[in-house]
């Protein structure tokens, strides 16, 4: 049997309750044409911009339609192929779906080593989570030794890596998060000083932690405490616009928070990029195996929030955007492995 999770609303709040978990067939081996596979999805990403693709707004990619079944990055095993190039039983990676079996071309999938123990790492460490954290520091935020980096959803999976990369690279950081056990942890992984930014006054927190002020700022949240940041810029800074989660609860409102003081990156000759890090894709096995090299020498650590079942992958989008994670947010589909060469 195959689930799948249906959009059946443009939801313009947090709330995720826009999907019908719907049951039906197995896709029909007999039916696939050349270069086809059929995958079973094992690891699904949670991420906060799923909230974007779903609120009927094109942006970066054409959005979901309402009966169309959810798109999500994934890992997973190919369990049927007509493919040259992937076969039985290889562990894929791509843009899946919210569904247990989806048929892919092989030119949508990258083959991943079965034999790496963690899976999961996948879809987060050694995917979008680590690759994000990565660019931005890197090809966006230039952040080099010496500087002074701030970042916010510091305890988030991108928050989390950008905080150990960016001590790597030799800067001081400074981090943003929403309570004292996440601040907490920030700090354990290397940080000056969390700010709680639902406690602290954001303003006097930055003039005191940041006195020399902030050279880079890796922007997770946008709104509010982007506009509070830019006041600490320092000349020739960068800010690297990598998500804006306060702003994703309705993507279609025209009353987003007005960012007020941007004239003043141009006497400060700031540079401010947004980035999508699929753009860097030739770079991301090179990037990959900087991580991972991180990891095996003990240098980094990541969390991860697992949850299993399909089933409960909305709720899993609707803790995430209000902050109740606790790491990189990831759907684990625990299954027998199909064998479709029966049928
Ligand atoms: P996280 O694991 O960091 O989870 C999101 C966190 O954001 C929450 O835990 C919460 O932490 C914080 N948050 C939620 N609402 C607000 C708010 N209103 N103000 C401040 N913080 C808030 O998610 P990810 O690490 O997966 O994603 C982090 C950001 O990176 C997102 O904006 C996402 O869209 C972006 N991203 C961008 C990519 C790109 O290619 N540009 C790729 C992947 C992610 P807290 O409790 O601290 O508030």
């Amino acid at each position: 049997m195959n689930l799948q999770q249906i959009l059946t609303k443009h939801p313009n709040s947090n709330k995720i309750d826009c999907f019908d978990l719907v049951k039906g067939d197995i896709p029909d081996p007999s039916l696939l044409t050349e270069e086809q596979v059929i995958v079973q999805t094992k690891y699904i990403s949670i991420d906060a911009t799923n909230k974007v693709w779903i609120s009927g707004v094109k942006t970066y990619m054409e959005p979901i339609k309402i009966g169309e079944v959810m798109k999500g990055l994934a890992v997973g095993e190919v369990v049927y192929s007509k493919s040259q190039t992937l076969k039985l039983g290889d562990l894929v990676l791509g843009l899946l779906t919210w569904q247990l079996y989806g048929v892919f071309h092989s030119s949508q999938l990258k083959k991943v080593p079965k034999e790496y123990p963690h899976h999961q790492h996948f879809v987060g460490l050694l995917g979008i989570s680590g690759l994000t954290a990565y660019i931005g520091l890197k090809e966006v935020g230039e952040v080099k030794e010496g500087d002074t980096l701030v970042v916010s959803a510091a305890a988030g999976a991108v928050g989390e890596l950008v905080v150990q990369f960016g001590k790597l690279m030799g800067a001081k950081v400074v981090g943003l998060a929403g309570s004292e056990e996440k601040c907490k942890y920030v700090e354990q992984l290397g940080a000056e000083y969390c700010i709680n930014y639902k406690k602290e006054d954001i303003f006097e927190a930055l003039k005191k932690h940041c006195s020399k002020g902030v050279d880079v700022y890796f922007d997770n949240v946008g709104g509010e405490i982007l506009e509070t940041v830019i006041n600490f810029m320092n000349i020739k800074g960068r800010i690297a616009l990598c998500g804006a989660i306060s702003e994703y609860g309705d993507v279609t409102s025209k009353n987003k928070y007005g960012i007020k003081n941007l004239s003043s990156l141009i006497g400060k000759r700031i540079k401010m990029q947004g980035f999508i890090m699929s753009d860097y894709a030739a770079k991301f096995d090179e990037i990959g195996k900087i991580i991972l090299g991180y990891l095996q020498t003990g240098k980094i650590t990541f969390k991860e929030d697992i949850t299993d079942g399909l089933e409960n992958a909305p709720k899993a989008l609707e803790k995430l955007l209000n902050g109740e994670n606790n790491g990189k947010t990831i759907i684990r589909i625990v299954g027998e492995k199909a064998n479709l060469y029966d049928k």
